[in-house]
């Protein structure tokens, strides 16, 4: 069924005739003018795609291209990624947050070394089959990498398409998630699947932004629903709004002989893999009652018997849905210690090389910065 410019999309109907072939046609000559140089666009590398639309997920550009180059440039091959140690991919992630990328990012690439010979698969099963890719990711893969006819759905093609054919409902909706994966799929042109993918992301990024999107400037404005509907403000349709959960927790920097202890996130833990100084969440409020608190905890959690409590900061930070007041605390650990496994003790500044989370890595530079000046 035909659909023209101002008619919303149902949940059955296809693409019109002519109207992939349209949006091709005018997207992809905006892309090879308008397309940014990134590093990642430099080659068709598999791995370097793979890598990109890893670090991009829920991260802006401007910030992963940074990380991208450090990435590449201590691990140049999914083989030489494949025999890193977690704790310098971790070390390499740190500050991108969402750790669990950079976990199942090394899991992967062990897979690809033991199970597929060191060479990225080429077919969108075995991609799917690898940890931490998805349909997305393994869709940018085939078709940027290998050409393949594989349509691809992130924030900001879901923008882009929703406003494109008008689609209404919540995005993160299943029903409007398969409506939205059927029109990626529709548009797909028989050839260049990747410059078009790639050209609907840069176009969802530059110029369909979030707020005010630039239409007098889209190639795609005469094909564009939502804009000849004068609807491009309200859709997509917003999400219901996040409630947050105010929480509150203690950091405690215990001291030993001019050494620090550290004990890694296990497996599960917010930051699994990442090392942390003592930290939980806390109920009391002041005085006393909140010095025992935090005394009973440090035992609890890292096996030590702490005194000398000390305030030294208190940071903010949100993690998800909540919104952390962190109280942190200077302590000597009282007694000889006795490690629980997944601890050490540290030298100050070899606290620089280790992974932390962000809030963990703030607190060692303060740190630091206060040794330095005593
Ligand atoms: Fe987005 Fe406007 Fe282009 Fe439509 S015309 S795709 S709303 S920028």
């Amino acid at each position: 069924m035909a659909r023209k410019p101002g008619q919303s999309a149902t949940r059955t109907e296809k693409c019109a005739p002519g109207y992939a072939e349209a949006v091709a046609s005018e997207l992809s000559p905006w892309f090879r003018r308008r397309q940014r140089e990134l590093p990642w666009r430099q080659s068709a590398d598999p791995y370097r795609v793979w890598l990109s639309e890893i670090m991009l997920q829920q991260t802006q550009v401007v910030t992963v291209i940074p990380y991208f180059e450090r990435f590449v440039a201590r691990f140049p091959t999914v083989a030489d990624l494949a025999r890193a140690d977690e704790q310098d991919v971790l070390r390499l992630w740190e500050g991108l947050g969402y750790y669990r990328r950079a976990r199942q990012l090394l899991a992967a690439a062990k897979v690809i070394a033991s199970e597929h010979d060191g060479t990225f698969p080429r077919t969108l099963d075995a991609l799917l089959g690898l940890p931490g890719i998805g349909r997305y990711t393994a869709g940018a893969i085939a078709s940027i990498a290998y050409d393949l006819p594989a349509p691809i759905l992130e924030a900001n093609t879901v923008r882009l398409l929703a406003r494109l054919a008008a689609i209404e409902g919540d995005p993160t909706t299943a029903e409007v998630q398969q409506q939205l994966w059927r029109l990626a799929e529709d548009l797909l042109p028989r050839k260049r699947c990747g410059e078009f993918n790639q050209a609907l992301m840069e176009l969802g990024s530059l110029v369909c932004t979030p707020r005010e999107p630039k239409c007098g400037e889209c190639p795609l404005r005469v094909l564009c629903a939502a804009f000849q509907q004068g609807r491009q403000d309200e859709l997509p349709t917003p999400k219901a709004k996040q409630v947050f959960e105010n929480v509150r927790e203690a950091a405690v920097i215990v001291e030993h002989r001019g050494r620090i202890f550290l004990r890694q996130c296990a497996a599960g833990q917010r930051w699994a893999g990442l090392w942390d100084f003592a930290r939980f969440a806390v109920s009391a409020k002041r005085g006393r009652a909140f010095q025992q608190e935090l005394i009973s905890k440090v035992r609890e959690q890292a096996g030590l018997d702490v005194e000398r409590l000390e305030k030294f900061t208190t940071l903010k930070h949100g993690v998800t849905r909540f919104r952390i007041t962190l109280d942190c605390y200077l302590a000597q650990c009282a007694k000889p210690p006795r490690l629980k496994p997944d601890s050490q003790w540290v030298k100050p500044d070899e606290l620089v090389d280790m992974p932390l989370s962000t809030t963990g890595r703030k607190l060692a530079r303060l740190l630091l910065a206060e040794k330095a000046r005593h």
